[in-house]
């Protein structure tokens, strides 16, 4: 048998080799996911800061899941913003533009390595995040 911490709630349990998290923080996982899903289909334009309050799901965790490629940014949000691990360039979902993800895939670059990255774009979402965790107990 396979024991391991919940990466969520820290409670041991029976680890199937797909989750890190137990059966109860994946359950809560998925309807957190499926609230920030359904209320970005119905207002698609919204900011990462505005969903986090309207589904009461942490920024950090939408994130989580652009990061992942569960979650996809829909049309022009100019409000939530991800950006390309390595070059910088604004993506939809994911850690990686295409351009480096496939560079990356074919061992051209270290998907560790940083650039300088134009920030222009991203300084107003930023700032939105700053400010939520600000306020933050
Ligand atoms: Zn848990
Ligand atoms: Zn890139």
């Amino acid at each position: 048998m396979n024991i391991k911490n919940c990466k969520e709630c820290g409670k041991l349990f029976q680890y199937d080799g797909i989750s890190r998290l137990c059966f109860k923080c994946r359950k809560k996982d998925d309807e957190d996911f499926r609230k920030v899903k359904e209320f970005l289909y119905e207002n698609p334009k919204e900011t990462i800061t505005v969903v986090a309050e309207e589904t009461e799901v942490s920024e950090d965790k939408i994130l989580r899941y652009l990061r992942e490629g569960k979650l996809e940014i829909v049309g022009d949000n100019p409000g939530i913003l991800l950006d390309c691990e390595s070059c910088g360039k604004s993506i939809r979902t994911g850690r990686y533009c295409d351009q480096c993800a496939h560079d990356i895939e074919r061992g051209l670059k270290s998907g560790f390595e940083r650039q300088e990255r134009p920030r222009k774009d991203l300084t107003k979402n930023r700032m939105y995040i700053t400010e939520m965790k600000k306020n933050r107990k």
